[in-house]
């Protein structure tokens, strides 16, 4: 079966990459499974950069065609951050509880609209030859208090106004159908359709 190494060291992310892309012919292969390990700097100015960044690590070290994905929050009223920076929004020792806290803390002067925000992913796939880009957004509101106990990161605070409900409301499968990953991953999904049909014919040839 044709392998992909999917470039994350977040278990709850390659999780939703798995079950999103369950049904396609692909073994898709964790950072965790390889033998050395490597920490990627993500020094890119946006998530097409920090992803191209982490695949290409990751072609040099395997070999393999690489799947990388670089995500975060968006929230207008604060000049879009986090952003890029949202795994480390409250400083180099920041955990999902700090940058909940700090988000709302920096929220607290904006109501109504103001409190919009947006998921964004953009997933990079690479091999020997060429790079693609995917990018998937999810429209929301930013609650004034956590909300439900499932998913990771900003979910608690992350309101889908048309559900009613927020991210970590959801089941994985709920999520799974309209994340921003979700979305990025649909993209490529047809892709690597049309991609492996290639292979196999050029494969067939003399
Ligand atoms: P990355 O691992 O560099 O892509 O950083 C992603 C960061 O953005 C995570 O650590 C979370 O803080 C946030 N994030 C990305 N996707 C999600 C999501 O689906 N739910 C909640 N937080 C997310």
């Amino acid at each position: 079966m044709f392998k992909i190494l999917v470039a994350t060291g977040n278990k709850h992310k390659l999780d939703e990459i798995r079950e999103i892309l369950a049904d396609l012919p692909v073994r898709l292969i964790g950072t965790f499974d390889l033998p050395r390990k490597i920490e990627v700097e993500e020094t890119g100015r946006t998530f097409a950069e920090n992803a191209a960044l982490k695949a290409r690590a990751y072609f040099e070290l395997t070999g393999l065609p690489v799947l990388a994905d670089d995500s975060g929050l968006e929230v207008p009223a604060l000049n879009n951050a986090p952003g890029i920076h949202s795994a480390r929004f409250a400083g180099e020792d920041a955990n999902y509880e700090k940058n909940n806290a700090l988000l709302l803390k920096k929220m607290e002067p904006f109501s109504g609209d103001e409190r919009k925000a947006r998921f964004v992913c953009t997933v990079c796939f690479k091999d020997k030859e060429n790079e693609w880009f995917f990018t998937g957004t999810t429209e929301g509101l930013i609650l004034t208090s956590l909300k439900g106990k499932g998913g990771f990161g900003y979910d608690p605070l992350f309101l889908v106004p048309e559900l009613g409900k927020t991210y970590a409301e959801l089941s994985g499968e709920e999520k799974n159908k309209i994340s921003h990953r979700a979305k990025a991953l649909e993209q490529f999904k047809i892709f690597i359709e049309d991609y492996l049909k290639k292979i196999d014919i050029s494969r067939l040839k003399p």
